[in-house]
This record gives structure tokens, C-alpha cells and sequence, in this order.
């Protein structure tokens, strides 16, 4: 099945129901709605045309019609680029001369983020870029005008020549660690894992999707939009980007059953100082991923956001993205400190990253991935692909864990976080859990730097909570004693207010190591 096809099923069954709510403009489309502006704005891009296999970028913040596109390029077959909507001309260019965008929709501004400025000045450089597209101008407008003339049939015969197994959709990396890469992906890929994700939560018709998560990523447009539209449930968009007081305010006004987020947006959702005025009563489950999930932020999902059912995934953008994810009725200790175990149809293992040998469970090694959901490739970088895709397909995906007797999985670290003091290996994932038992800790980030004795000391970097004193290398050596291992805790703290972060919510710890060495002078 491809994704049009998909979508068309959840409209047969469910088109008087609701599909897309857009909290900032108060629009809304029930299925059979948001199946006809898909149409119409599939036959525009026929109209315009689109062959199979071109691709079509979209750049822009969160908003109803990043979810038309998406629908609309897959029924017609166009390969979806979507580009991150924090890029600035240098990177957007980058994306769209790598990917070969022939059709750009773009966001026109947005608060300090002047799209239409940036396409101008990066245009003359984009060769293959034809055509650009403005949401709510008249190139919108023209576009799907353009459709009109254009018979629905054609629009089922294009879509009868697609195969599940085509390219449909590059996502570039988060640049977490570095730069972004392009991940290619099928209809198959990340159909089934949007399905399969909703599914974990036990998603129906009935739910109502509060979506804080950024589209341009497989956080929003798989998990999000496509399992919802797999299930026949409605999408809400509380804001064009992440606000933690309109993602409450949308769970309030909207009756949302599910919530998506980053760590970091659960913590600035817990700590908003208008938390209480906010119902949340109707929120059941969801999905909190991306980044280590604290144990400490997931009991206060569970108990003071009413979250019972909230699941922690674990995956990457090159596995469509999910591989491994809690179980509603896990054990509560394993709900809240594991990531659970391996995805329906996905194949995990644990090995040795020096030796590639399957370690024993509970030893910790790099965690490799395989099946349907592992990527067709990295765009035009074959190399790429092939450091990272092994000749048995299975995905190296750089991160550290550990699996128990019972197949759940603890992630550890990224390999490339990981910092060795003096020959020990040290996991910063599991001091940063110990930060976040201190009473004055709001969120903390451990990194390592660069020390003539011991290859590399311990920083910490910490934000407080609103009117605590700040941490010190001494208070930190005081609370820290008799309870963790010296050669574990921190020599250096840095007191922060915001960690250096990727749009995806992400805490770019590449970027803290830089700073760090630049503090210590
Ligand atoms: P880049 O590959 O460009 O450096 P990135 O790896 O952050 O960026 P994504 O594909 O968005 O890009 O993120 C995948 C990574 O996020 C995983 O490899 C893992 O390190 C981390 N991650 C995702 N979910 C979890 C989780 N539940 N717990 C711990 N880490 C997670
Ligand atoms: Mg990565």
C-alpha cells in the first residue's frame, strides 16, 4: 500500500471525522475535507509538472498545509525534501543543490525568519530549483488553481503507477553530531512505522494528536501525521513552532487525548508556571523520544500530566524512525528506565563496535538495527550509506546500549559522547540522572573535555530552578559524595539558561564541547 492509498482507506472509513485542526489560523478539515485539498493540490503539482521521482522541498514551521504537501507529493509520487525550518541561506542551499529541489513551498516569514528573503538571495545558486511556492501568497493559490483543468483521473493513474517501495521522502538528519544527512525513505519505511507506532499506544479513530514536534522531522510527519492518519485520528497543531504554554492550552481547549514531545518540551510543559490552570484530563498516552528520556521528567508525565500510558521510542531518522518502544503495559520500572523492547517486524542487536560480535546481554555495545524500517540509503552519498549499512542491511546506528535477558533495551550514550577519564569509561547519561535527583536542578547536560592528566575531565552544565543558588564545582563535590564514584563526578559546572540546541529540540553536545573548551581558556 502506498500512502495515498493509505490515506484514501482512513477517508472511506472516516470522512466526516476529524483529520487536521490548526490552532493558530482555527482551521480545520474532517477526512473527507483534507482528502479533497489533498487532491486538489496533487492535481496542481501534475498540473505543474511533477513527474514521479522529482522532488518537491518544503521548508517552513509547522502549519496545515506542511500536511497537505506531504499527502499531496506522495500521491503524485514527488520525493517530499524537507528542510529544517531553522536553516539559514548557506544550509538551505546546501539541502536544496543536494536533494535537486525543482519545486520549493515555502513559509513566507515567521516571527525574526524571513523565508521569502532567504529563497530570494540563495535562488540564483539552486539550478534545478524551477519553481517556489509560497504558503498563504498567491503562488499558493495559483498552484492549486493551476490543477483545476487537470482530470481526477489523471491523478488515479499516477497514483496506480507508484510502488510502496519507492523513494517518497528525505529527511535530513537532526546535525546533532554534526552535519545533517539525507535520509531516503519508501512509503513502506515509514507508513508502517508510523502505523506501527500509533498502534503501541493503541491509537482509534477516537484520539486527538497534540503535535508540539516539528514536521520537517520524522517526529511529526511519521509518527505524528502518518499514525494518525493511519488510524483514522485527528492531528492538532498547537502552534507553528514549540510553546509549552499553546501546547497546554491546545490539550485544554481541544480535549487531546496524546501528546508528543522532546525531554526537553515535557520539562518546559512541567515547569510552566501556568501548569495548573490548564485541564489535561483528557490526555491517555503518547510518545516522549529524540533524546534521553529522564526517569524522573516521565513520572511527572505519568502522575501530573495524567499521561498512564505514555511510551518512550527510541529510533533515528535513517529507521524511519522507530525501532525499539515501550509497551502500555510494561512494568512501570521498565516504562519509565528502559526504551522498551524491539518494534513488530524489526530485527535488533547489540555488538561490539571494535569486533562486530553480538556481546552477552547486559553488556553494553553499539546497537544495530535491521528490516523494513532501515532506509533505502543516504541521498547521492553512497559512501555515507555504506559506513553507516552494513552488507547484511543492518543499520549501525552510533549509539550505545544494553540489553537484558528479556530483550528491553537501556540506551546509554551516543559512541561519540562517551568520555574516557583516566582508562574508565563514563556514561554522561547516567550522571545527568543523578544531576536531576538534586532539589535545585531543572535540567542538566554532562559532556567531557580535554585534560592533560586524564585524557579528559567531567562538566557539567546546569540550569536551575527559578530562585535556587547556583551550583558550584564545591556544592556539586558535597552532593555528590558517598553517592557516586569520584572518577564520576563532574570537575567542572557550568551554570546555564538554555542549552545549545537543534531545532528538534536536540542538545548539541558537539557544540557544548566547543564552548567548554573555550570557558576553561
Ligand atoms: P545527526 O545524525 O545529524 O547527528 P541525530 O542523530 O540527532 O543527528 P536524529 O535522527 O533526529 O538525528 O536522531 C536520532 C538519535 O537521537 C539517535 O541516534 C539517538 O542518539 C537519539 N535518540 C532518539 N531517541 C532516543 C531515546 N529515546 N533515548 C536516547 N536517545 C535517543
Ligand atoms: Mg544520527
Amino acid at each position: 500500500e502506498t500512502i495515498g492509498q493509505n490515506l484514501e482507506r482512513t477517508v472511506a472509513a472516516h470522512a466526516g471525522r476529524p483529520a487536521l485542526v490548526e490552532r493558530a489560523t482555527g482551521r480545520r478539515w474532517t477526512y473527507a475535507e483534507l482528502n479533497r485539498d489533498v487532491d486538489a493540490l496533487a492535481r496542481g503539482l501534475l498540473a505543474a509538472g511533477v513527474a514521479q521521482g522529482d522532488r518537491v522541498g518544503i521548508w517552513s514551521p509547522n502549519c496545515a498545509e506542511w500536511v497537505l504537501l506531504q499527502y499531496a507529493t506522495a500521491k503524485v509520487g514527488a520525493i517530499l525534501v524537507n528542510v529544517n525550518p531553522a536553516y539559514r541561506v548557506h544550509e538551505l542551499e546546501y539541502a536544496l543543490n543536494q536533494s535537486g529541489v525543482r519545486l520549493l513551498v515555502s513559509a513566507t516569514s515567521f516571527k525574526t525568519s524571513d523565508y521569502r528573503g532567504m529563497v530570494d538571495q540563495v535562488r540564483p545558486d539552486c539550478p534545478a530549483l524551477e519553481r517556489v511556492v509560497f504558503v498563504g501568497a498567491d503562488s499558493w493559490d495559483e498552484l492549486v488553481a493551476g490543477g483545476a483543468e487537470t482530470p481526477a483521473e489523471a491523478l488515479r493513474e499516477r497514483m496506480a503507477q507508484l510502488s510502496p517501495d519507492d523513494p517518497i521522502n528525505i529527511q535530513y538528519t537532526s546535525g546533532t553530531t554534526g552535519f545533517p544527512k539525507g535520509a531516503t525513505l519508501s512509503h513502506h519505511n515509514i507508513l508502517n512505522n508510523g502505523f506501527f507506532v500509533a498502534e503501541l499506544q493503541r491509537w482509534t479513530h477516537e484520539d486527538r494528536v497534540c503535535l508540539p514536534v516539528p514536521f520537517y522531522h520524522c517526529f511529526g510527519m511519521v509518527m505524528g501525521n502518518l499514525g494518525a492518519t493511519s488510524h483514522g485520528a485527528c492531528v492538532v497543531i498547537p502552534a507553528p513552532v514549540f510553546e509549552p504554554a499553546e501546547t497546554l492550552r491546545a490539550v485544554h481547549d481541544e480535549r487531546c487525548t496524546v501528546l508528543y514531545g522532546v525531554p526537553t518540551m515535557f520539562i518546559a510543559e512541567l515547569n510552566h508556571p501556568d501548569f495548573d490552570s490548564f485541564d489535561l484530563s483528557s490526555l491517555r498516552t503518547g510518545v516522549m523520544a529524540g533524546s534521553p528520556c529522564p526517569q524522573e521528567v516521565m513520572k511527572q508525565v505519568i502522575e501530573r500530566m495524567g499521561m498512564r500510558e505514555v511510551t518512550i521510542c527510541y529510533g533515528m531518522t535513517e529507521t524511519s524512525p522507530v525501532s525499539v518502544q515501550t509497551r502500555v503495559d510494561d512494568a512501570f520500572d521498565r516504562r519509565v528506565a528502559t526504551v522498551g523492547r524491539a518494534h513488530p517486524h524489526v530485527e535488533i542487536k547489540v555488538v561490539d563496535p571494535a569486533t562486530g560480535l553480538t556481546v552477552p546481554r547486559g553488556t553494553p555495545g553499539e546497537l544495530c538495527t535491521r528490516g523494513y524500517s532501515v532506509m533505502l540509503g543516504y541521498w547521492e552519498q553512497p559512501d555515507k550509506t555504506a559506513e553507516a549499512i552494513d552488507s547484511a542491511r543492518w543499520m549501525h546506528t552510533g549509539d550505545l546500549a544494553v540489553m537484558d535477558d528479556d530483550g528491553y533495551v537501556t540506551i546509554t550514550g551516543r559512541i561519540k559522547d562517551m568520555v574516557i577519564r583516566g582508562g574508565e569509561n563514563i556514561y554522561p547519561r547516567e550522571i545527568e540522572e543523578f544531576l536531576y535527583s538534586h532539589p535545585d536542578v531543572l535540567d542538566a547536560q554532562v559532556v567531557g573535555v580535554p585534560d592533560p592528566k586524564y585524557g579528559e575531565e567531567l562538566m557539567a552544565w546546569v540550569r536551575m530552578r527559578p530562585g535556587a543558588e547556583p551550583l558550584t564545582a564545591e556544592s556539586l563535590r558535597e552532593f555528590c559524595r558517598g553517592r557516586l564514584a569520584h572518577y564520576k563526578v563532574p570537575r567542572y559546572v557550568h551554570v546555564v539558561d538554555e542549552f545549545p540546541m537543534t531545532v528538534t529540540g536536540k542538545i548539541r553536545k558537539v557544540e557544548m564541547r566547543e564552548r567548554a573548551v573555550q570557558i576553561l581558556g
